[in-house]
């Protein structure tokens, strides 16, 4: 690359943010048109993207060292859901002038100690000036054995359905950040307040959890939109249906307290967004297995319910089935 007073102010902008993220040989320290990644003996590359623009995925006063380990924890956990392993991202940022370098440099910060923890360096993306709001669009590439990605559409009549994690904590997190005076209605702690408001921010991908659900799922799903409305999804696919047993979803100590003070959270809780768990099922037989190997892998898994014969995902909570007026987040 040419010496630094021979850069374009882009060129500088990558160098300085950028750059030390890429610790790969086959990155060339972003100094080249491409990357160069191979897979590992055996293995296919899994590849995934996905994105937030400011306003809609997230509000423009969250912090911005938390905004890309976001946006990279949501890709890490499609990639745990299909069972791989993480390789490497690619990110595309478009900024609104003028350029915001004390946000510029917290957002490299976070993003490149996730990518250092998840071991999942920068190999590339892309650099842009928008007339719109702020975006970033990473996209993440797995590996795992050849042939063996998890899929949504092979879950069959009989297996039972886990998630991991706790169900509904970020929709409620998001509901507080929008409505200061929730958390003394719903009778929260501190501590349970900033809970749910962090589990709003930083999903927990569970990464750890990937050779697990490659080893025993029949099928899988990140959960990103709700739990109501990706089960449903995954049961479309698969052209089966599943009942759930709601008193069995886990629940934080922070979701329980606000759905004691306020039982209609369960419809929010559960078609609500960015719980960015994983929805698995599997046969039955294979269930001491798994939970050994998860409590192995440090990720709390728990049975809710079974696969049947049928069309949909059917919620039952004190003997009633749960009608949900949107059962998904949807953009549109
Ligand atoms: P092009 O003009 O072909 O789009 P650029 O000059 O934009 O290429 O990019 C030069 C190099 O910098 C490439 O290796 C590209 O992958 C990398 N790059 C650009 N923007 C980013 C970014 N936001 N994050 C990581 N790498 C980036
Ligand atoms: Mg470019």
């Amino acid at each position: 690359m040419a010496a630094n007073d021979d850069m374009s102010a882009e060129e500088r902008l990558i160098a300085r943010y950028f750059r030390p993220l890429a610790t790969v040989p086959g990155a060339f320290g972003l100094g080249d048109d491409a990357a160069v990644v191979a897979p590992p003996p055996g293995c296919d590359l899994v590849v995934t993207t996905d994105g937030v623009i400011a306003g809609v995925h997230f509000l423009p006063d969250d912090p911005p060292e938390k905004i890309g380990r976001k946006v990279l924890r949501m890709n890490l956990s499609d990639l745990c859901a299909k069972g791989s392993k993480p390789v490497g991202f690619l990110l595309s940022v478009a900024l609104p002038a003028p350029i915001d370098a004390a946000w510029l440099g917290a957002f490299a910060k976070g993003l490149g100690d996730d990518a250092s923890h998840y071991r999942c360096p920068l190999l590339g993306g892309d650099t842009d000036h928008t007339p719109g709001p702020l975006s970033v669009t990473i996209a993440a590439f797995g590996a795992l054995p050849r042939g063996t990605m998890v899929r949504r559409a092979t879950a069959k009549a009989g297996d039972s359905v886990l998630v991991t994690g706790t169900i509904g904590d970020a929709a409620l997190g998001v509901l507080l950040r929008k409505d200061e005076t929730l958390a003394k209605r719903w009778r929260l702690s501190p501590a349970q307040r900033a809970h749910l408001i962090d589990r709003y921010l930083l999903p927990q991908p569970r990464t750890a959890l990937a050779e697990v659900v490659r080893n025993y799922a029949s099928a899988a799903m990140d959960i990103s939109d709700g739990l109501a409305g990706d089960l449903a999804k995954l049961c479309r696919a698969s052209g089966v249906a599943a009942a759930i047993n709601v008193a069995r979803a886990p629940l934080s100590d922070a979701a329980r307290a606000a759905l004691a003070a306020d039982p209609a959270l369960i419809e929010p809780m559960l078609s609500g967004g960015d719980d960015y768990e994983i929805v698995l099922t599997l046969k039955p037989d294979k269930l001491g297995a798994l939970r050994a190997a998860a409590e192995k892998a440090g990720v709390a898994v728990t049975e809710i319910g079974h696969v049947t014969a049928g069309q949909g995902a059917r919620f039952t909570f004190e003997g009633k089935t749960l009608s949900f007026a949107r059962p998904a987040y949807s953009h549109f």
